[in-house]
């Protein structure tokens, strides 16, 4: 496609307009300190997760703006007389703005939806999903209420980065309110494969995906987990990306992998800090000359903490030799103990401890050393230090920074680390050993393999994962976005100088009322009405008749409509008006009330050769039909999946192409659709032949490449208008049908009150 012609706004100018931003205003479901009353005031005690790790990482990198609040729940709920002493204390004490959620809507928005509607379905686990309405209204609540505290606080300049399935909904209701406001959204869990999508209610979904989309950059952990959000938004919303880019009504929203990392210098330094030297003897002294596997992570269904006993378990059935010589130390973080699950998995883990320490321990030895509690920076940092082996064994999780930190902390690069396939980590810590979680077997036969890997051996796995974790840290996964957002934004205000604004509509409406003579060139679908799955659901309201007649009845004006689609369509939805009518791209041509003339070769021999062949692509594409128009053969897919509709239409213009079709006939890809039709024919037949074309005032609009043929035949006085953001050689774009018809009601409007000479 050729280069726009629009006005474009150099790099320098939109630095300028847009500098860095100077405030960081953090939002998530969680603040990082969890309130606690405390005589008359409150305690705050940290929160423990990858969420709060890895924004915490970034904010003390220095690599984000200067300032940062974090809004958030507290967790709670706080009694009104006591809502004014948290905010005070919570704002001053650690910048926290604290989001109140009254206790009906926090159980079933944090309770409900979040913990037993997303967060499993997130981590593909569909049958413990549940679904019930009042959550999903509280779901919607809640983000409501967030929106509200985000606004309270937001001032120019600021950088909004929601994060999490919590706040789902949140950024396109910032974006309603604040259309200008730079936003990212980021996502610390999975994004699932569209299957398993599909157990939410597709209002739901849809609720969601457009929510999310309201965000500038929409950031995912890996890869996969974007392919498979960009996949959900083309089947849910319809709406395709390139490269990683879609278009939300005219505005770039940027889709792409930014895995967390962590704060590499810091814990790589961790074995120097007096606290950890002491922590690390005090435990080995506790775990003696065994050697020790090391399990860490929230008591969570979706870590794999059940299952990785079993491995450990058959590991010691296998090797009584390791009796005596291995500990498993086990960190199990209370978790959403308010939800079952949760409280049920805690008793299982101690009872399944509990026996297993019973079956194979003996005076002397303990063969799993069981906290169930967190434990601060120094003691994780010592336990990291002296653990032989990392068993990181979650059923699915985001991403996962124990396995980093645990690298990240062992500077000898001696750590193995046993690591999930289904870790968003493992997308990047290709050396470790790679297991199956749900596979106990497979699993011990990791550790065994981790237990006897020799020293140099275990460096060679190791140092290429810590220069990767060195490299891509937190401060990086967080300073990429907001560059991303910038990027973003700066497209954004290109695309918006593309578009024409009211300066350039009022001086064509005074163009067109100066003119001697006027003539309209207008695309129907996707321009005088929106583009529906059926071709023939596309008929023309009374509006646009109503529009169509005033435009003719002004004097002096040639209304011209031109459409790919067929003559007898033509006739029937606007051949009572005063319009003349173009059909099959150039094809035939109607005088205003004529008849019909053929302006290419009505040769259609061809006809029996190729329509067979779009028969068949129809018949193995479910929604696809053939139209077999007088001149063309048009193939459509636009009711097809969505999916596989492009993809069969790219197969069947190789196959099309391969046929050896005779010259004069050319293939078109159009939007939804391969046509074959007469390759003299094009839109450009459309110009009339003008007697005087200095005075004439001549407009062409169009939505799709065939108008393009028309945009390039225009003379040098006729003017292009393009509907969306594609690239165009039109001088002004659009945004859509509704602006198209503004235009021309405004046109209409100019010629009937000024009386055009
Ligand atoms: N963590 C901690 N104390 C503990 C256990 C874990 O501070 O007792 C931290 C750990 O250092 C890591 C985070 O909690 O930064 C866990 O993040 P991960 O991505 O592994 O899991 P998540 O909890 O986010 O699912």
């Amino acid at each position: 496609m050729e280069p726009t012609d629009a006005p474009a706004l150099s790099d320098d100018a939109l630095a300028r307009a847009l500098p860095a931003p100077r405030r960081l205003v953090v939002v998530s479901n969680r603040l990082p300190f969890v309130a606690r009353p405390a005589g008359r005031g409150w305690a705050f005690e940290r929160t423990v997760g990858g969420l709060v790790t890895g924004i915490e990482s970034f904010v003390r990198s220095g690599k984000g703006p200067p300032e940062v609040v974090w809004v958030g729940w507290p967790g709670r709920a706080v009694p009104a007389s006591r809502a004014a002493s948290l905010r005070s204390e919570a704002r001053a004490r650690h910048g926290l703005v604290p989001v109140l959620l009254p206790s009906e809507v926090a159980e079933g928005y944090y309770d409900g939806l979040c913990n037993r509607a997303l967060w499993p379905l997130l981590h593909s686990e569909p049958t413990a999903v549940h679904l019930e309405e009042p959550w999903w209204d509280a779901y919607r609540t809640a983000n409501e209420a967030f929106r509200d505290a985000v606004l309270g606080e937001l001032r120019d300049g600021d950088l909004v980065w929601v994060h999490d399935f919590h706040l789902m909904t949140l950024p396109a209701l910032l974006r309603e309110v604040r259309p200008d406001v730079a936003l990212a959204w980021f996502l610390h869990v999975p994004f699932p494969a569209y299957e398993i999508l599909r157990v939410l209610p597709d209002a739901w979904t849809r609720a969601l995906l457009e929510g999310v989309l309201g965000a500038d950059v929409v950031g995912l952990h890996t890869h996969d987990y974007a392919r498979h959000f960009l996949r959900a938004v083309r089947r849910v919303l319809g709406a395709d990306a390139a490269a990683g880019r879609l278009d939300v009504a005219g505005r770039p929203v940027r889709v792409d992998a930014f895995p967390l990392g962590v704060d590499f210098a810091r814990h790589d330094e961790a074995a120097q800090r007096p606290e950890v030297v002491a922590e690390r003897a005090r435990l080995q002294a506790a775990f003696g000359d065994a050697r020790v596997v090391l399990s860490v992570d929230r008591l969570d269904p979706t870590k794999g903490i059940l299952q990785r006993l079993a491995a450990y378990e058959r590991l010691l059935e296998r090797r009584p030799d390791l009796h005596g010589r291995v500990v498993l130390a086990l960190v199990g973080v209370p978790s959403r103990e308010d939800v079952d699950a949760y409280r049920r998995l805690r008793a299982r883990v101690e009872e399944t401890v509990g026996r297993v320490n019973g079956r194979f321990g003996r005076f002397g030895w303990v063969p799993v050393h069981a906290q169930m509690r967190a434990v601060g920076p120094d003691e994780l940092a010592a336990l990291y230090l002296v653990a032989d082996v990392a068993l990181v064994t979650p059923l699915r999780d985001g991403m996962n920074l124990v396995a980093k930190e645990f690298l990240a902390t062992r500077h000898d690069g001696e750590g193995v680390l046993v690591l999930s396939d289904t870790a968003g980590a493992a997308r990047e810590l290709g050396e470790a050993l790679l297991v199956n979680p749900y596979h106990p077997a497979g699993v011990a036969d990791a550790l065994e393999r981790a237990l006897g890997t020799a020293p140099e051996a275990r460096r060679a796995a190791s140092e290429p994962m810590r220069e990767r974790l060195r490299r891509y840290d937190a401060a990086r996964w967080g300073s990429e976005q907001v560059e991303a957002v910038a990027a973003v934004r700066q497209e954004g205000r290109r695309l918006e100088a593309r578009f024409a604004t009211t300066a350039d509509l009022s001086a064509i409406v005074a163009r067109s009322s100066a003119a001697r003579r006027r003539v309209l060139l207008l695309d129907y679908d996707g321009t005088l009405v929106p583009l529906v799955e059926s071709p023939r659901a596309a008929a023309p309201d009374a509006a646009l008749r109503g529009l169509l007649r005033g435009l003719a009845a002004v004097p002096d004006t040639t209304v011209v409509v031109v459409s790919g689609r067929d003559a007898t369509t033509l006739s029937t939805w606007l051949g009572d008006l005063p319009v003349e009518l173009v059909a099959e791209h150039g094809a035939q041509r109607r005088p205003v009330g004529g008849a019909w003339t053929d302006l290419a070769s009505r040769d259609t021999a061809w006809h029996a050769s190729v329509r067979p062949v779009l028969d068949v692509f129809a018949d193995r594409l479910p929604g696809a039909l053939v139209e077999a128009k007088t001149f063309g053969l048009a193939w459509h897919h636009r009711a097809a999946d969505p999916e596989l509709g492009p993809l069969r239409a790219r197969e069947l213009v190789e196959t099309l192409e391969g046929l050896r079709l005779p010259p004069h006939l050319r293939v078109a890809r159009g939007r939804d659709l391969v046509e074959v039709r007469p390759a003299a024919v094009t839109k450009a037949a459309a110009l009339p032949a003008l007697d005087d074309p200095t005075g004439t005032f001549l407009l062409a609009v169009g939505d799709d490449a065939t108008d393009e043929d028309l945009f390039a035949a225009l003379p040098p006085q006729g003017l292009a208008i393009r509907v969306g953001t594609a690239d165009s050689r039109a001088a002004l774009h659009v945004r859509d049908v509704g602006d198209v018809r503004r235009l021309l009601a405004r046109l209409v409007a100019a010629g009937a009150a000024e009386g055009v000479p």
